[in-house]
């Protein structure tokens, strides 16, 4: 489902900003966490302190928003990179096959 604001087309997969002379698409990315297996280290919110916050119920970490965009991408997958529990995942979201600009 596509939704507009100011101009910026977006749905759940990408964001398309228009502008007079340009068009860009910004590809977007799903993290998951298996939060069963978090050791509650805080690694991923030393590196990504914008996403990742620990949950003081549980002290375990969880990301603050599971959508990202590109430009939140190189931390998030840093923390996922980084995490001695290897819980964290980042993937592309998948591309509408007929999408038409
Ligand atoms: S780095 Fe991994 S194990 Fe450590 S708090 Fe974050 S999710 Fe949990």
């Amino acid at each position: 489902m596509w939704r507009s604001y100011h101009g910026i087309q977006y749905s759940n997969k990408v964001t398309i900003i228009i502008n007079d002379l340009n068009i860009y698409v910004m590809k977007k990315y799903k993290i998951t966490q298996k939060r069963e297996e978090c050791l509650g280290c805080g690694r991923c919110t030393i590196i990504c302190e914008e996403n990742w916050e620990m949950d003081s119920s549980d002290y375990k970490a969880k990301c603050k928003k599971d959508i990202i965009d590109e430009t939140e991408y190189a931390k998030n997958k840093e923390a996922a990179d980084e995490c001695p529990a290897q819980c964290i995942s980042v993937q592309d979201c998948d591309l509408e096959q007929n999408l038409i600009l």
